[in-house]
């Protein structure tokens, strides 16, 4: 078990509805020690990249991708969740729907912070059914930018997300792969990560 692992075994909780909680370290209380190591252990596994810009979404995805920009020395643009209809054109628009919160939302990034040709990586906290990264990666393409890969700390592997981004040709990389997780006993099944 990688150190990711250990502390979901730890500390997460598997509620109904394929969620899991794990508040106590990644997305209400956060660890700082354990982003340090996660954002390193994304510059280990993205070596040889040019990365140019870390790119996510708001909210949880960002006090992560801050440890991972920091470590690739390169700024970090977050996505924002808007209601308005009235988008300008100074905004790239994605449709994301929320794998939480059941609704859809217009995520938007202005152009003024992303540009053809930039590399970029692109950071969330969880991969379910994919929507959130396609909307990022649909906000970079329109851009010209590059998407050089997608870093996600848990990734739920029995949810179509990780098939559908590998299946496009990105390069995506979990840190924990979840494979099954059971809300009556709070078992956690992880993949091996050789098999990725
Ligand atoms: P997707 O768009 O891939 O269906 O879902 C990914 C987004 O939903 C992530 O940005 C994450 O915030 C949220 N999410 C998906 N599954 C879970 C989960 O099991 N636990 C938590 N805390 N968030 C999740």
């Amino acid at each position: 078990m990688n150190f990711l692992e250990e502390r979901i075994v730890k500390e997460g909780i598997v509620k109904s509805g394929n969620v899991l909680k794990v508040d106590s370290f990644l997305n209400h209380q956060m660890d700082v020690i354990l982003m340090e190591e996660i954002a390193r252990e994304f510059k280990r596994r993205f070596a040889g990249k040019i990365i140019s810009k870390v790119l996510t979404i708001e909210a949880s995805g960002i006090g992560i991708a801050i440890f991972v920009a920091r470590e690739f020395g390169v700024p970090l643009v977050f996505a924002k969740k808007s209601k308005s209809i009235n988008i300008d054109g100074d905004m790239f628009v994605a449709e994301v729907e929320s794998f939480t919160h059941k609704n859809k939302n217009q995520v938007i990034v202005s152009k003024k912070f992303l540009h053809e040709g930039e590399h970029v990586l692109i950071i969330d906290d969880f991969l379910a059914n994919g929507c959130a990264l396609q909307g990022l990666i649909s906000i970079a393409e329109s851009a010209g930018a590059i998407v050089e890969g997608c870093g996600i700390v848990i990734e739920k592997g029995f949810q179509i997300g990780g098939r559908v981004i590998r299946n496009l040709g990105y390069h995506l990389e979990s840190l924990a792969i979840i494979d099954a997780m059971d809300s009556e006993s709070g078992t956690i099944t992880f993949r091996d990560q050789e098999e990725k």
